[in-house]
């Protein structure tokens, strides 16, 4: 499936090279859930892929997203 860019993914799981934790915005994620540092994103990133869990999450709002995934994967805040 295509990526909705909802940005989800680049905010809920933490992502140790980035330094960074879980719910917490990326900060290389722009306004519109774009990557700022595309081309030179980490591995955990390129290595990424869209799948079912994408529409299981889809919801209005990022935080609404963002709280199903961690659900999802039982992931503590
Ligand atoms: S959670 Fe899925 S749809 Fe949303 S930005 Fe990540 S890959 Fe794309
Ligand atoms: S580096 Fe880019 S792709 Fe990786 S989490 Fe941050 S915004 Fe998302």
């Amino acid at each position: 499936m295509e990526c909705a860019r909802c940005g989800t993914c680049c905010v809920a799981p933490d992502i140790s090279t980035l330094g960074k934790r879980v719910g917490e915005r990326c900060r290389h994620l722009n306004e519109r859930f774009e990557c700022s540092m595309y081309e030179d994103r980490p591995a955990v990133c390129r290595g990424y892929r869209p799948d079912a869990i994408c529409r299981e999450i889809s919801a209005p709002t990022l935080d609404e997203r963002v709280a199903t995934y961690l659900k999802i994967f039982e992931i503590e805040r």
